[in-house]
């Protein structure tokens, strides 16, 4: 079998189009422009290419976009100062805090500060908990992009046997939670899983996060499973030239797609759902925020 390719950048554009359609409407019918705050702090350079691509994106599809760059040595008092404004301005729709932040400053706190219904990340502790009871909340951008395109190839997921390996806060939990939302019958794998590759042969989905080179062969998949490779892992490419590397994820892709039945490519796969839901949940946000019924197909 070779796997049919699930085109993540097409998928994502057309996330966008939506967006701005929403975006297009309530400015319209409502009056009022959604509105994305990225805070960055200190100078990470992988972070500034983050913001920046968040920045234009938001602008792409109409909404307004507010950066606060803050120095690498802002203190604590002073960021959650700049996230307690941003909480009580009606303007702003979403919040998102870049990560990682400066060793100085307490991770959990900053995220836990966001007002939940503004944090358009899913990572404050509220929406963790609505996600795992299964409630209304905002759900994590890369995970979310995942389940979108989850069910654009299947239609229901109800009933499918998942693999989700990694178990971090960010991805592997929420897709898991996610997952079983949507009735799959769902096991976590991790670094202590004993005998990883059967337990991921009996998956009709994998779900790769691990962050570790091309480490899922092909040989470990079911024929037929949809494979989702959330890994981005830059690896040495002597082919291209000296000192040259290439992008690849945490699935073997080509021994992959010689089995799955659908797979994403790194890049262009998982990768840019993660900007389009963070617009998705900027809309769904600012919706809420105003009592206006929330567009269909851009949440869980
Ligand atoms: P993370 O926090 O480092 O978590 C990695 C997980 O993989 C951990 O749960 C770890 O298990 C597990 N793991 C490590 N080695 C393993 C092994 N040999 N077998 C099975 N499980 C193993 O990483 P993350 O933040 O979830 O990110 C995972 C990958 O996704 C990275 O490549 C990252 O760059 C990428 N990512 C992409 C996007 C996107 O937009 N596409 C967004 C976020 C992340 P333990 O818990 O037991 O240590």
């Amino acid at each position: 079998m070779t796997a049919q390719v699930i085109d993540g950048k097409a998928f994502a554009a057309t996330v966008r189009e939506k967006v701005a359609g929403h975006v297009a409407r309530l400015k319209e019918e409502n009056g009022i422009t959604p509105g994305l705050a990225v805070v960055l702090v200190g100078e990470d350079p992988a972070s500034q290419v983050y913001v920046r691509s968040k920045g234009k994106q938001t602008v792409e599809v109409g909404m307004n976009s507010y950066e606060h760059k803050l120095d690498a040595d802002t203190s604590e008092a002073d960021l959650l100062a700049v996230i307690d404004a941003l909480n009580n301005d009606p303007t702003v729709h979403g919040i998102l805090v870049q990560l990682p932040l400066p060793k100085h400053l307490d991770e959990d706190l900053v995220i836990n500060s966001v007002a939940p219904e503004k944090d358009v990340d899913g990572f404050h502790i509220s929406n963790v908990g609505l996600l795992g009871t299964g409630q209304k909340s905002m759900v994590p951008c890369t995970p979310l992009g995942c389940l979108m395109m989850l069910r654009d190839h299947h239609g229901s997921l109800s009933g499918l046997d998942a693999v989700v390996i990694g178990r971090s806060n960010i991805v592997g939990k929420p897709m898991a939670q996610l997952l079983l939302g949507d009735s799959c019958t769902v096991t976590i794998a991790h670094s202590r899983t004993k005998d990883l590759p059967e337990v991921v042969k009996r998956a009709d989905i994998v779900v790769a996060a691990v962050g570790r080179p091309e480490m899922v062969p092909g040989d470990w998949i079911k024929e037929g499973a949809t494979v989702i490779d959330v890994g981005i892992n830059r690896i040495d490419a002597p082919e291209k030239g000296e000192g040259k590397t290439r992008l690849v994820g945490d699935v073997h892709y080509e021994s992959a797609a010689a089995v799955a039945g659908a797979i994403t490519p790194v890049p262009g796969g998982v990768g840019p759902m993660t900007i389009a839901c963070l617009l998705a949940n900027t809309v769904t946000a600012c919706c809420r925020a105003n009592g206006l019924a929330e567009p269909e197909g851009l949440t869980a």
